[in-house]
C-alpha cells in the first residue's frame, strides 16, 4: 500500500529527500492544490445567502498563504494588531478584516479604529471602552451562547473558551451602553470552540445565536465562528468533517430564519484549522534511534518549539517515515515515541506509535501540520524557526519563508 502523502501526490514533482537536501529540516511543506480546495469549500459554504468566510489567521499567517486566501475571495479574522498589520501588508483592505478583540488596551483598540477595521468587543467593559474612544461608531459584539446550550458543555468544561464573549442575559446591558455612546451594533459574532467533527452542536449554537440576533435592529452581519474539524487520524480512516451535510443544514436553518423574521443580513463564518491544517506536512530529520528502559525513541529535530500541539493539547498527528525519497510502508514495525531536540521531557511529537523500523537519516513526515504549527512556533532553547515551502499547482517547490539564522536571535538586542 502506498503512503497517504503519495496517494494525494502531496510533494508534486519532488520528494521529501530532495526537499530536505535543498531546504534543510525541520521544514513545513504546503500543497497549494489542497489549500485552494479547502479555501473554495469554505468560501462556497452558503451560495444561497449573502455570505463571506473569514479565514482565522492565527492558524497560519504566512504571507504567501494570505495572498492565496485573498485571491480565493476569503476575508480574514485578526486577533491582534500584529495580525491586522500583516493582513494589510498581504493586500487585504480594511473592510475585509474583522478584528476579534479580547481584553485589549485602549492603544490597541485605537489602532484598530484608526486602521478602519470592524472590531468585535468581548465584554461590557470593552464595549464601554470602545464607546469612549469612538462615540457614534459601528461595531460587533461577541456573544457567549453558553446558557441553555448544553451541547457546548464539553467545550466549556475543556476550560478553553470560558473567558470569551458577553453572556446572553447581559444583552439588555449591551443596548444600554450602546445608547449611552450612540453606538451602532452592526454585527454579532460567536465562536463556540475548536475542532469539532460533528456539526450538530455548532448548528444548535447558531440556532440560539439567531434568536439573540432578533433583539438587535441595526445588524448588518452575523458571524457564526469557526472550529470545523480536521481528521487528524486519517491513517486510521477517520472520516472528514461532513461539510456537504453541514452546508445543507445551515442553509436550511438560515433560510427559515430569514423567512420567519423577514430579515436579511450578511452571514459569516471564521474557519481556521479547516482551511490550512491538511495542506501541510512537517518534515523532520531522524538524528538518533535509541532504547531506554524498554522504550524506543526516534530522535528528530522537530522540537516542541516547532510543533507544540502535541505537548499543549495532547494532540495527535499522523506520522509517515520516508527513506531515500520513498515512503517506508512495508517490513517490520516497532513502537516508538517520536521526540524532538528540546530540553524538556514533554518534547514529544508522537507517543508510543507503531511505525516502520526507523533509522538515522530517515525523514519523519508529520501530517496535518498547517494549522497552529508555524504560527505557534517559538525560539525556545534559542532554536531557529524553520523554513516553509509551497508545492505549487504545477508541482514545483517554492520557498515561502526563509529559515531563521543565528543572527535573527540577536535582532532585538544592541550587540
Ligand atoms: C481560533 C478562532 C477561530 C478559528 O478556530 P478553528 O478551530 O481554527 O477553526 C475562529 N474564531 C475565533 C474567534 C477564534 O478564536
Amino acid at each position: 500500500m502506498d503512503s497517504y502523502t503519495r496517494q494525494v501526490n502531496f510533494f508534486g514533482n519532488t520528494d521529501p529527500e530532495a526537499l530536505v537536501k535543498k531546504y534543510g529540516t525541520p521544514l513545513f511543506v504546503y500543497n497549494e492544490d489542497i489549500l485552494r480546495k479547502q479555501m473554495r469549500r469554505v468560501a462556497g459554504l452558503l451560495p444561497n445567502h449573502r455570505f463571506t468566510s473569514n479565514f482565522s489567521i492565527k492558524t497560519n499567517s504566512n504571507m504567501t498563504i494570505l495572498k492565496i486566501a485573498l485571491e480565493e475571495g476569503l476575508n480574514c479574522d485578526a486577533m491582534s494588531p500584529g495580525e491586522i498589520f500583516v493582513l494589510k501588508k498581504a493586500g487585504f483592505p480594511s473592510e475585509r478584516i474583522f478584528y476579534v478583540s479580547n481584553n485589549v488596551s485602549e492603544e490597541e483598540m485605537q489602532y484598530a479604529i484608526d486602521e478602519g477595521v470592524v472590531i468585535s468587543v468581548d465584554s461590557l467593559s470593552q464595549l464601554e471602552m470602545f464607546g469612549r474612544l469612538n462615540r457614534g461608531g459601528k461595531l460587533s459584539v461577541r456573544i457567549n451562547p453558553g446558557v441553555g446550550a448544553g451541547h457546548h458543555d464539553k467545550v466549556v468544561t475543556a476550560g478553553k473558551k470560558t473567558k470569551f464573549g458577553v453572556a446572553a442575559q447581559d444583552i439588555p446591558k449591551i443596548h444600554e451602553i450602546a445608547q449611552k455612546y450612540d453606538l451602532h451594533i452592526v454585527g454579532l459574532n460567536q465562536h463556540i470552540g475548536s475542532l469539532f467533527m460533528d456539526y450538530k452542536p455548532f448548528l444548535e449554537a447558531c440556532h440560539s445565536f439567531l434568536h439573540y440576533a432578533e433583539d438587535f435592529d441595526e445588524l448588518e452581519f452575523l458571524d457564526f465562528g469557526g472550529g470545523f474539524g480536521t481528521p487528524y487520524h486519517k491513517l486510521n480512516d477517520e472520516p472528514e468533517f461532513d461539510i456537504e451535510t453541514f452546508k445543507a443544514e445551515l442553509d436550511k436553518l438560515l433560510t427559515e430564519w430569514k423567512a420567519t423574521t423577514g430579515r436579511d443580513v450578511l452571514f459569516k463564518t471564521e474557519p481556521g484549522r479547516y482551511v490550512v491544517a491538511e495542506s501541510c506536512v512537517l518534515l523532520g530529520g531522524v538524528h538518533s534511534v535509541k532504547e531506554n528502559y524498554g522504550h524506543k525513541y526516534v530522535g528528530t529535530d522537530i522540537g516542541m518549539n516547532v510543533l507544540i500541539r502535541p505537548e499543549l493539547y495532547d494532540s495527535w498527528h499522523d506520522v509517515e517515515i520516508y527513506r531515500d525519497g520513498k515512503p517506508v510502508t512495508d517490513g517490520p514495525r516497532e513502537v516508538y515515541s517520536v521526540v524532538g531536540n528540546i530540553c524538556e521531557s514533554g518534547d514529544i511529537v508522537a507517543k508510543d506509535r507503531e511505525l516502520p523500523v526507523t533509522k538515522e537519516k530517515d525523514i519523519v513526515c508529520v501530517l496535518d501540520a498547517g494549522a497552529y504549527g508555524f504560527s505557534m512556533s517559538s525560539n525556545y532553547n534559542n532554536r531557529l524557526r524553520p523554513a516553509e515551502v509551497l508545492i505549487t499547482s504545477s508541482g514545483d517547490d517554492v520557498l515561502i519563508r526563509r529559515r531563521e539564522t543565528l543572527e535573527d536571535l540577536l535582532r532585538c538586542f544592541d550587540v
